[in-house]
């Protein structure tokens, strides 16, 4: 008998479902009272997935402090209970050993990485910016005149040396900060990473 990937999976599937309704096991149930064993004493909060601008909604229960299980919110109007599998593995945006939790820096030259403070980040951040800021400003261009022809010189005050990428990472008053901070700034050159 020649047996497909799929046909072989179904064929499995039901022979173990036909083998533990033998034994007289309710599958449905049993998965059911999993289930409920692992939500009892959870809370149940409503949030909203952070990684792509679709803001899917979802449920989280959290036991002790700690998220248990998520799943799509079926109240939801934009994914009505469903989620993409990218949200399936929110719970490691939290939980994951191998996430960074400080801000970390190479030295030029250097292949190591060392963890340094918020404080010393920022300070860095700050006068990294500056300093490209000082260094790339453009106060005037020259440019031709429509009308005569001439060249003549306009101020346009910008930063040429920095650019702003936004992220469908970040919520809408995030963007809206991101928005104003490159209007502060003076940089033209403000995308989106949906965009690129
Ligand atoms: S669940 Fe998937 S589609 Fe929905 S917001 Fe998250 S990443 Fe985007």
């Amino acid at each position: 008998m020649n047996v497909s990937r799929r046909s072989f999976l179904k064929l499995s599937g039901l022979s173990v479902a036909a083998f533990a309704s033998g034994l007289g096991f309710d599958l449905k149930a049993a998965k059911a009272q999993g289930y409920a064993l692992k939500l009892e004493g959870c809370t149940k909060e409503t949030s909203i997935c952070h990684f792509c601008s679709g803001g899917c909604g979802m449920l989280l229960h959290i036991k002790n402090g700690k998220l248990v299980h998520l799943e799509g919110d079926p109240d939801n109007p934009i994914n009505e209970g469903g989620l993409c599998p990218k949200a399936a593995s929110l719970a490691s945006v939290a939980y994951s050993p191998e996430r960074p939790k400080q801000p970390m820096y190479r030295a030029p030259g250097s292949k190591d990485w060392q963890n340094i403070s918020w404080d010393e980040a920022i300070e860095r951040i700050a006068k990294k910016a500056k300093e490209i800021r000082d260094n790339t400003w453009k106060a005037t261009e020259e440019i031709t005149n429509a009308k005569t022809g001439e060249k003549e010189t306009v101020p346009v005050n910008r930063a040429e040396g920095i650019a702003v990428i936004g992220s469908a990472e970040i919520d809408n008053e995030e963007c809206y900060l991101l928005t104003k901070f490159a209007r502060l700034i003076g940089t033209p050159y403000h995308e989106h990473q949906a965009r690129i």
